[in-house]
């Protein structure tokens, strides 16, 4: 079989979901592995570096002959229609956001797998990119916030006195958040967490931040959070507005999934807060946590900076590409069996994340 790659072509994507390294893992399990012309560019991996690892370098054309195509991002849907028919594509797919692009899953009749529908079990954590990058999000959220902040993090004493560390909550301890919390207690500021789900208190808590108790707890299924009710919402609000008079920088991480971001700081709880604080709004890519953010800019309210920043993870993208290329390698390696293309069915992480989703007849 032949693995592809693109070079990705949505505004602002940096990462690639191709590394050498992972190359030459699909080089040694008998595959041939075809990448477009910079595909790795803007993560700092070279033509000549893919070459090395085995893969053949070439024009798109050559690539959309592939089998199996990863990409970071969905391709558009004229790309999707010169793909190979009943070829495997791999990627952040978000098939139901697109009309064309699923009209052109659908004729290509193209395996197509999203992997934000992969089921989050033990076995799936090596596959797992929503964590992954949540991870480098949560890191660059704190960095943003960092630098927009006229502020120290850290405590100082020095000869012109004594520095007060900055106090910042992250809203959200899943895997963005708990990477923010670590983050901001490395650059040391005083940190604090907090989350619907109880059992974040420990994990907060093991990263050396404060548990913000703001007496709601609504743990959902799966091990997620569920939609909080209206009273809990009021008793949450009430408490976080009060709270956020004394915080310098709010790092928002909040999600409920398959829902719009819950929206838990409001216009006038950031009117409560202090001039030069900063609010870094990772959920924005879903509407956002604060009232007040709009995606993809930074506005100020009373001297209040809101980022609402987009994408975070793409400006980690050595990074972020190395760790989404090995989850994409590991998912890979369900259907890549002796070097060809073999569906297993019964495997729940195929067919789970196959979209559209198969009844159980047809598999
Ligand atoms: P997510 O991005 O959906 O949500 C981020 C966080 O926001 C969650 O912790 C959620 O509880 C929290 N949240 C939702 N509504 C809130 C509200 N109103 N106020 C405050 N916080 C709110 O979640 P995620 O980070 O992708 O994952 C959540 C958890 O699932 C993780 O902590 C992780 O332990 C678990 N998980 C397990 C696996 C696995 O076992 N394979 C894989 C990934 C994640």
């Amino acid at each position: 079989a032949t693995v592809g790659v693109l070079r990705e072509r949505a505004p602002g994507e940096c990462r690639v979901a191709l590394t050498p390294e992972t190359c030459r893992k699909f080089v040694a399990a008998g595959v041939r592995v075809r990448v477009e012309e910079g595909a790795g560019e803007a993560a700092a991996f070279t033509d000549d570096a893919y070459r090395e690892a085995g893969a053949e370098v070439g024009d798109a054309a050559r690539v959309h002959d592939a089998d199996v195509l990863l990409c970071v991002q969905a391709p558009d849907a004229a790309t999707l229609s010169s793909l190979r028919e009943g070829a495997a594509i791999v990627g952040l797919l978000a098939p139901q956001s697109d009309d064309a692009r699923a009209q052109a899953i659908g004729e290509r009749r193209l395996h197509a797998f999203p992997l934000e529908r992969l089921p989050r079990t033990t076995r799936a954590q090596s596959m797992d990119v929503l964590s992954s990058q949540a991870g480098m999000a949560g890191y660059k959220a704190v960095l943003e916030a960092a630098q927009r902040a006229p502020r120290f993090f850290p405590m100082l004493t020095t000869a012109a006195g004594t520095i007060r560390p900055s106090k910042v909550l992250v809203v959200g301890a899943g895997v963005a958040g708990l990477q923010a919390i670590a983050t901001a207690k490395r650059l040391g500021a005083q940190v604090e967490g907090f989350d619907v789900r109880p059992e974040t208190r420990e994990q907060i808590e093991s990263l050396g931040g404060r548990f913000l108790d703001l007496g709601v707890s609504a743990a959902g299924e799966g091990g997620y959070a569920r939609a909080l009710t209206d009273d809990e919402r009021a008793e949450q609000q009430r408490r976080l507005g009060e709270h956020l008079k004394s915080v310098d920088v709010v790092v928002c991480t909040a999600a409920v999934p398959g829902r719009p971001a819950p929206r838990i700081i409001t216009a006038a709880m950031v009117a409560g807060m202090k001039p030069g604080s900063v609010v870094v709004d990772l959920a924005a890519e879903t509407g956002g946590n604060c009232e007040l953010t709009r995606p993809g800019e930074t506005t100020q309210s009373n001297g209040v900076v809101v980022a609402g920043p987009l994408n975070l993870a793409s400006r980690g993208a050595v990074h972020a590409s190395e760790m989404y290329a090995r989850n994409l390698f590991n998912f890979a390696s369900l259907f890549l069996v002796d070097g060809q293309v073999a569906f297993n069915w019964d495997d729940e992480l195929l067919a789970k994340t196959v979209w559209p989703e198969r009844s159980p007849a047809a598999a």
